[in-house]
């Protein structure tokens, strides 16, 4: 009855607003600021951007309705996320040994100071907020999280002598001060064992920061993670790394402010701590589908997940306690099948059938269930509710994707075909706050038939700036698009707007009014989104249209411990990558390469212009033979020490034409973070100085 009614207001508020939606101004008791000249949009005044304008009566009333058609009267996930509180700190911050900021809640505060906001999904808000829960709680006696410290909880198992730690958190510096509250408040403890529930960098990052290497060494200290772990920790962000972390940029809104108009929380967790990391390789690797293992009295069966959230992941249960741990699996969210900073699309069925064996094999006798994001479930009904829910939301993608695949809806339609079952999204941890129905829908199709509709426009389609060229002769050129984009923009048809004054942007690279005004469009599908990775992506887009690229730092994703964790295989295939093979042209070369003291043997070919290599063998006619050790391969690796310098100082032997390292040299290009999405945005627009946010460090969770 409700409903119908509801669709009904819907109805006649769209007749209405198509009647009347040119006149329609934004009354000003209602909005701050002065109108811009050339739409109905209105500057906000307490906006972090001079050109940042108020949410438009339409996108307000997109959010008006979407918050009474939540189900707010379940509110179990707020009594849940407090229960068990014990302390928090004083402070919200979190400084890095550096001497910068590492971690900062605090700056999301202005959520707590409204209830409701019109630049903001108020699912959203709701999510942001239980995101704030900040301190040290139990999940029951023996099992204890600290949350709010990073981006993932850090989880504590009491054992005999020792804590068993779960995922210890992105950075050192975070991790280490969970482990300080704890010792406040339960008494020091040693740290015994340490599980990396999968291969994402949120859940090893920090273990320095709780662990002494030696110790791990030396067997004092065991470090357990799940089959296949140390291949996708690393391997999953080297090739692609540098495009991956600029596409942070917009799924993560690295660039962002947090403000009501600009960052507001990950869905996942508030924010990525941006400290220390380093990683220790595991020292025990759970082969078996199904293990058990008891770590200083506390008895724990290991639940291979592979292909799940990450391609190495387990979930955790301890029999003795009733107690499940869902690692990143079973979490509050509807989590990524597809995730827009880019990573192989995973496998929705796979993730869905895991799941259905955590329920059948413990969701029976479980009392608790927790996980490495958000907060825990309590009593075995809930359990099985939450189990189910997100079985059957991960599942019904998949089938329900492909069932419209087989009738012929493309990967270019799906978004607006697919929608999760109303009995599904009515639970607030089925809800899109990392993935989103309409993102990863398309990475369904993806993953089976790829990104070919079958349209053959698309099969070799021109690339935008030479498409857009003739879409703007055809349209009449740019005062004709931007006269029509405004319309648009007054009648709130962003997306329609969008898909004209994109081929203005690409058609004429220098038009900052054209580059104004679709940022104007996308800032108002920012303030509309649910989903946190969309809203941003919105939000940068708008961001880099009216200032540019912003300068600074370029993060550095090829930190020490993961320079020296990267296989020898994996190194000489990412230098492949660094080659450009135009300037390779005519090169041909081979190398023998010996790394004595971990007994492996490469041959490395540069034929064709492109660089090979292959692992075991040696060639009879080399140009060259290097023999190096594996830390100086991995000195060579992080730039910290050149081959060049090695060999001269003899800490490396060449024996052979040492002129063909020059040319390898000569082909390898660096990777640069600032390149454009938009076409002349790499400069600033004159005028502007807004290029001055610092971007910090860039974490790699690969959520
Ligand atoms: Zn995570």
């Amino acid at each position: 009855m409700m409903r119908n009614s509801q669709i009904r207001v819907m109805v006649i508020a769209s007749l209405t607003m198509a009647a009347c939606a040119p006149s329609e101004k934004p009354a000003p008791d209602e909005i701050a600021g002065s109108a811009d000249a050339s739409t109905s949009a209105v500057i906000a005044e307490d906006h972090f951007h001079p050109k940042g304008k108020a949410p438009s009566e339409y996108t307000k009333r997109i959010l008006r309705e979407a918050r009474e058609g939540l189900p707010f009267d379940d509110d179990r996930d707020f009594e849940e996320y407090s229960k068990g509180f014990i302390a928090a700190p004083d402070s919200k911050l979190i400084m890095a040994d550096a001497g910068h900021v590492a971690w900062d809640l605090e700056r999301f505060d202005f959520l707590m100071e409204q209830d409701e906001f019109d630049s903001i999904h108020p699912s959203l808000v709701r999510q942001s907020l239980l995101n704030m829960n900040f301190g040290l709680y139990e999940v029951i006696d023996g099992i204890y999280q600290v949350r709010g410290f990073d981006l993932s909880n850090i989880t504590f198992v009491r054992g005999d002598t020792g804590w068993i730690v779960f995922d210890p958190l992105i950075s050192s510096e975070t991790a280490r001060a969970a482990k300080e509250l704890i010792d406040e408040h339960l008494g020091e403890r040693p740290v015994v064992a340490v599980v990396y529930s999968h291969s994402h960098g949120d859940h090893w990052g920090g273990v320095r920061g709780l662990v002494d290497e030696a110790d791990v060494q030396n067997g004092t200290v065991q470090i357990i993670a799940p089959r296949d772990f140390m291949a996708y920790a690393i391997a999953e962000n080297i090739y692609a790394g540098n495009a991956m972390n600029r596409r942070m940029f917009y799924q993560y809104g690295v660039l962002l402010p947090a403000s009501p108009y600009g960052y507001v929380g990950q869905g996942l967790a508030q924010g990525t701590s941006a400290g220390n990391s380093g990683l220790i390789a595991p020292t025990r690797i759970i082969e078996d589908d199904i293990e058990e293992l008891t770590v200083d009295g506390v008895r724990m069966e290991f639940q291979n997940t592979p292909n799940t959230e990450a391609p190495s992941e387990m979930n955790t249960w301890f029999p003795d306690m009733k107690a499940l741990w869902t690692a990143e699996n079973v979490t509050g969210v509807f989590h990524n099948i597809y995730t827009l900073r880019g990573t192989f699309i995973r496998d929705a069925l796979a993730w869905s059938k895991y799941i259905n064996e955590a329920l059948y094999r413990y969701g029976n006798e479980a009392d608790v269930m927790f996980a490495s994001h958000h907060w825990p479930r309590w009593g075995n009904e809930r359990v099985q509710e939450v189990l189910q829910g997100q079985r059957d939301l991960y599942a019904n993608i998949n089938n329900q994707v492909l069932h419209f695949a087989n009738q012929g809806v493309t990967i270019n339609q799906i978004q607006n075909v697919y929608k999760t079952p109303k009995s599904i999204s009515d639970q607030w941890y089925n809800r899109d706050y990392h993935g989103s129905a309409k993102h990863n829908s398309r990475g369904v199709v993806n993953r089976f038939l790829g990104y070919w509709d079958m349209n053959p426009v698309n099969l070799i389609p021109l690339s935008p700036a030479d498409s857009a060229p003739i879409y703007v002769e055809m349209m009449g050129g740019a005062d004709k698009i931007m006269a029509r984009g405004r319309e648009l923009y007054d009648e709130g048809r962003y997306f329609e707007a969008s898909e004209i004054l994109d081929k203005l942007v690409f058609g004429e690279p220098g038009n900052q009014a054209a580059k104004d005004l679709l940022a104007d469009v996308y800032e108002q599908l920012g303030y509309q989104q649910e989903n946190p990775g969309l809203r941003n992506s919105f939000l940068a887009g708008a961001y880099e249209l009216r200032s540019g690229i912003p300068t600074g730092e370029s993060p550095d994703s090829l930190q020490a411990d993961v320079a020296r964790a990267m296989t020898t295989d994996l190194f000489l295939d990412f230098v492949g990558i660094l080659m450009d093979s135009r300037k390779a042209e005519g090169m041909e070369f081979t190398i023998n390469l010996v790394t004595p003291d971990n007994g492996e043997q490469y041959v490395i070919e540069l034929s064709n212009a492109t660089l090979t290599n292959i692992e075991g063998f040696q060639a009879d006619d080399a140009d060259l033979t290097l023999t190096i050790t594996r830390l100086g391969l991995a000195q060579a690796m992080m730039g910290a020490k050149s081959l060049a310098d090695q060999i001269a100082d003899g800490s490396a032997q060449a024996e052979g034409d040492v002129g063909v390292l020059s040319q390898l040299a000569s082909t390898l290009v660096r990777f640069e973070l600032g390149f454009e999405v938009f076409p002349g945005t790499a400069a600033a627009p004159a005028g502007e100085d807004l290029n001055d946010f610092e971007v910090g460090p860039i974490a790699q969770p690969s959520e």
